[in-house]
């Protein structure tokens, strides 16, 4: 892997800082927009898809045939790097990262000019309904049944965990086209509506008081035939390449290390409790250097999977690896924010949003009025896109082998 930026690469990262200077706005920024949960809200996401659409630059990890901008994996790198130091808002995760890159690997021609262009200019937002009660690490085992019907297939069944599908329009689905068939091979990815009768979404609150997740329940639910994805029963397929860009798709490490150079800033201006600050406390310094360093480790293992990208591999199953680490790394990180706060972290605000026209004045600053909610939101990261017990499996069958 060669990691030195050639003088391309260093001439975009100035083109990228610039754009950002000039066009990211103070109120989508991280800290003063700030969310708790993993996506931003979608009235902060969906501003900066439209500021970053404008410009050209959203679809930047599609193939260049649906619309990409043909970025290079180092220069896809670069524009996460910057856009974590500027601390820019994350994007409609779902729709742009995940379901977009099955559209243009699996869709037909005809799906790709109906469902991009909308997911581009931000017409659809669309949520995932792949889990279910008792489906979620076991997810080969989903019960919600398809049935065709003519030019239709029917769907009933019950999905978990689903995230912003209180504010989607679409869900992209899992289901079971053939029960007589192997667990895998009986399953099928699907488009649905969510403006129909017989959706019906009842809310999850988190742990912080967030609303995230969703339970969705679908009660003879109607879909055209043509919005199925590549051939009936090859939903299994299409689900782990989509795994593997959920794990794998961004890179975690840029946004990991900004929040930990944040919190070494932050150090030298936050009471030990003795007189002097954190940045004199040994055991919180040792502590924050070790999850650095882990985050440097994480940078290259994800910079190896850009390399890997480059020569038109695929990004593989170190992704489990990326995934399992970051998320780690990310419950270390708003862990020590915790204890850099001390009792001022403690105090859990309630209400949201935490910005906007009225935000709820801090008791003491705004970071720590977010350390106890991120903290206790960021619990989620070793569960979903699978749990980090399922990647620990991943890992051993295909990266070690054994
Ligand atoms: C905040 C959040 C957002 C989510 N968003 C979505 C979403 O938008 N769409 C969606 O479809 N899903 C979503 N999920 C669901 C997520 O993918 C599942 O929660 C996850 O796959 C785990 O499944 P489960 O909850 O059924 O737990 P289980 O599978 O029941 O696991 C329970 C425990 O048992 C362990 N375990 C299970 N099987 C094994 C095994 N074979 N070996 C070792 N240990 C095992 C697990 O590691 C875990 O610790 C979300 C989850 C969370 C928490």
């Amino acid at each position: 892997m060669d990691l030195t930026f050639t003088p391309q690469d260093e001439a975009f990262r100035k083109e990228v800082r610039a754009f950002l200077d000039a066009s990211l706005p103070a109120h989508l920024r991280d800290g003063t927009a700030a969310t708790p949960g993993v996506f931003a809200e979608p009235d902060i996401s969906r501003e900066w898809q439209r500021i970053l659409f404008e410009k050209g630059w959203l679809p930047y990890n599609w193939p260049v045939d649906c619309g990409g901008t043909g970025w290079t994996p180092v220069q896809r790198y670069i524009f996460e790097k910057e856009c974590a130091l500027a601390d820019a808002p994350s994007l409609p995760v779902l729709s742009l990262k995940l379901l977009a890159p099955v559209i243009c690997r699996f869709g037909t021609d005809e799906q790709k000019a109906r469902i991009l262009p909308r997911i581009l200019d931000g017409s659809d937002y669309w949520c995932q309904g792949f889990s279910e009660p008792g489906s979620g690490s076991d997810l080969a085992s989903l019960k919600t049944r398809g049935e065709r019907r003519g030019d239709t297939y029917v769907i009933n069944g019950r999905k978990l965990w689903t995230t912003h599908a209180h504010h989607a329009n679409k869900i992209f689905c899992l289901v079971r086209t053939d029960a007589s068939a192997k667990a895998q091979a009986g399953i099928s990815f699907l488009l649905v509506d969510m403006d129909q009768p017989g959706v019906e979404v009842r809310p999850i609150i988190g742990l912080a008081g967030d609303h995230e997740v969703n339970e969705v329940y679908l009660d003879d639910v109607v879909t055209p035939a043509d919005n199925l994805i590549g051939e009936e029963g090859m939903g299994w397929t299409i689900a782990k390449f989509l795994l593997e860009n959920e794990r794998g798709g961004s890179c975690h490490a840029p946004k990991l290390l900004s929040d930990i150079a944040k919190l070494r800033a932050a150090a030298s201006s936050e009471p030990n409790g003795d007189g002097g600050s954190m940045a004199q406390d040994a055991s919180f310094m040792s502590e924050l250097a070790r999850i650095e360093l882990t985050a440097q480790a994480l940078e290259m293992t994800e910079l190896r999977v850009l390399a890997q990208l480059a020569k038109g591999l695929p990004p593989g199953p170190q992704t489990s690896l990326a995934k399992m680490v970051a998320s780690t790394v990310r419950q270390q990180v708003d862990g020590l924010a915790m204890r850099l706060y001390g009792y001022a972290g403690l105090a859990l605000e309630r209400q949201r949003p935490l910005y906007g026209a009225n935000p709820p004045e801090p008791l003491y600053k705004k970071a720590a009025q977010l350390a106890a909610p991120r903290y206790l939101n960021s619990l989620a990261w070793t569960i979903f896109g699978g749990t980090n017990e399922i990647q620990r499996t991943i890992i051993a069958k295909t990266v070690l082998g054994l």
